[in-house]
């Protein structure tokens, strides 16, 4: 924990780290593609930037998908058209591939008379060496995505059978993928061996639901069954639901940043529950930092559990010290250089009579580049905070993601660059602290040794080669 104080000038403009995907499919079920608009309204959070849904009523697919959000894409007269007890359906914000609708999600494409359809979260660290090699062979792609990659693969196997087809991808993919392909009557869930990303199955009556995230069970009244293990490809057809696991086990590296960040506090994901995941945290924040302040406060939504579990262990009083317009989209017109806090401020007001002349501990879940906490941190020097602390839930990012996750790079990461010192210097905190890294996973009921902390220590869990480095930096 530093002490310091310091002005503050220039506030930039930050993005918050990106959610990346999420995926809801469903089978066996008259109104699929109700259920999956609703499944995709419970995953919005995964990815604002485009949706689209797949249906299949065993012999016809029928899609709709467009940019924007969940409720503006799907109006009830497109969802009536979706007819099918299969659909498909994914909410996408791009880490690999243009924003653009041509990179949309579900993929479709037509293969020796049948259909095939991909939604994936994740990233495939190879795929670039892959897509060279198909090209060479004389495939055409549509889009400039990753995934696009996994139904060529399979494409090119399913005269062995659509379970070969599956093995045979699975065997030439590496990364972070957890994917749900559909034919016109089966539904195919693949995990990849390390498990990054989340994917779990629920029953719904006599059909099947997969999804990136519990919550979206629990909308649509759907019964948790399990994880799809890394590692395993599930199919569900006429004939039931099977399970393959065609590699030996790989050590698992479940990504931390799920539980600290992306997912929603009312899902489990990876068997932990989120929110009593990130109480925790704050709980263990407040056993390694008893900092002497009148109130604890989260900017909310991102510090809020954190920021509940360090109140309830400190005695320390909770405040909802600023406070959050619930109907700012996902952009506004950025104001002028000269009314830089007035676009700060339309999210989040500063609550001048619970601040002024107080002593105030900001919880926080994390700190990519510095900037919006160093601008948010100004609007509460200007109505009176008298000091301002700041303990952030994760130990400090130095390192970018390669398996989904739209970090900056490197060299825009703060931490890379800066010593805790000069972070607290540069946000313009009287103190700063970060949570451990044993602390966090001490927060988790998960072992260390089936989670990926490589943002943290740059321990990579699959080898990043040069090439892919440089596509994820063309992307951003
Ligand atoms: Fe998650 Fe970080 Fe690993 Fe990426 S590097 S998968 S964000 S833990």
């Amino acid at each position: 924990m530093l002490n310091r104080q310091s002005s503050i000038e220039n506030p930039h403009w930050e993005t918050r780290p990106r959610e990346e995907c999420g995926i809801f499919a469903v089978y066996g079920h008259g109104e699929a593609a109700k259920l999956t608009y609703f499944g995709l309204y419970a995953l919005q959070h995964r990815g604002q930037e485009s949706a689209g849904i797949v249906v299949s009523d065993g012999q016809r697919v029928v899609e709709h998908k467009a940019m924007g959000l969940v409720p503006d894409i799907f109006k009830e007269e497109v969802l009536d058209r979706l007819r099918g007890h299969m659909a498909l359906g994914h909410v996408r914000y791009s880490t690999t591939g243009s924003s653009l609708l041509v990179n949309a999600q579900p993929f479709r494409i037509r293969h020796a008379g049948k259909t095939l359809a991909i939604a994936h979260n994740g990233n495939l660290v190879n795929a670039r060496q892959i897509r060279a090699g198909l090209e060479n062979q004389g495939s055409i792609f549509q889009t400039t995505s990753d995934s696009e990659v996994v139904l060529h693969l399979a494409a090119k196997a399913m005269r062995k059978g659509l379970e070969e087809a599956m093995v045979q991808a699975m065997g030439q993919v590496k990364g972070a993928y957890s994917m749900v392909i559909m034919t016109e009557d089966s539904l195919i869930a693949l995990r990849d061996p390390h498990g990054f990303r989340p994917l779990c199955l629920g029953r719904l009556n006599s059909g099947y639901v997969i999804t990136s995230e519990t919550c979206a069970l629990d909308l649509v009244e759907a019964t948790y069954i399990r994880e799809v293990e890394p590692g395993e490809i599930l199919i569900i057809n006429r004939e039931g639901i099977k399970s393959i696991r065609p590699e030996d086990p790989s050590r698992k590296a479940q990504c931390i940043f799920e539980l600290i960040y992306f997912a929603r506090p009312d899902s489990n994901v990876f068997g932990q529950n989120v929110y009593l995941f990130r109480k925790r945290q704050g709980e263990l924040l407040s056993e390694a930092f008893p900092v002497e302040a009148d109130l604890v406060m989260p900017f909310p939504d991102s510090g809020n559990y954190a920021a509940i579990g360090y109140a309830q262990a400190s005695g320390l009083p909770l405040e909802m010290g600023v406070i959050r317009n619930h109907y700012v989209g996902r952009t506004f017109i950025q104001p002028s250089q000269g009314m830089r806090d007035f676009g700060v401020k339309v999210k989040l007001n500063p609550v001048k009579e619970v601040l002024k002349d107080r002593r105030v501990l900001v919880i926080e879940d994390s700190i990519i580049r510095g900037t919006t906490a160093r601008t948010r941190i100004k609007t509460l020097r200007k109505v009176g905070a008298r000091e301002i602390h700041m303990l952030v839930s994760c130990p400090p990012h130095r390192f970018p993601c390669y398996y989904g996750i739209d970090f900056s790079t490197r060299g825009e990461l703060i931490a890379a660059q800066k010593t805790v010192e000069e972070i607290c210097d540069f946000i313009g905190l009287n103190s700063l602290g970060y949570l451990g890294i044993d602390k966090l996973v001490q927060a988790t009921d998960i072992p260390r040794e089936s989670l990926c902390l490589a943002c943290f220590d740059g321990k990579y869990p699959i080898p990043i080669d040069a090439s892919f480095h440089k596509l994820c930096l063309e992307a951003q």
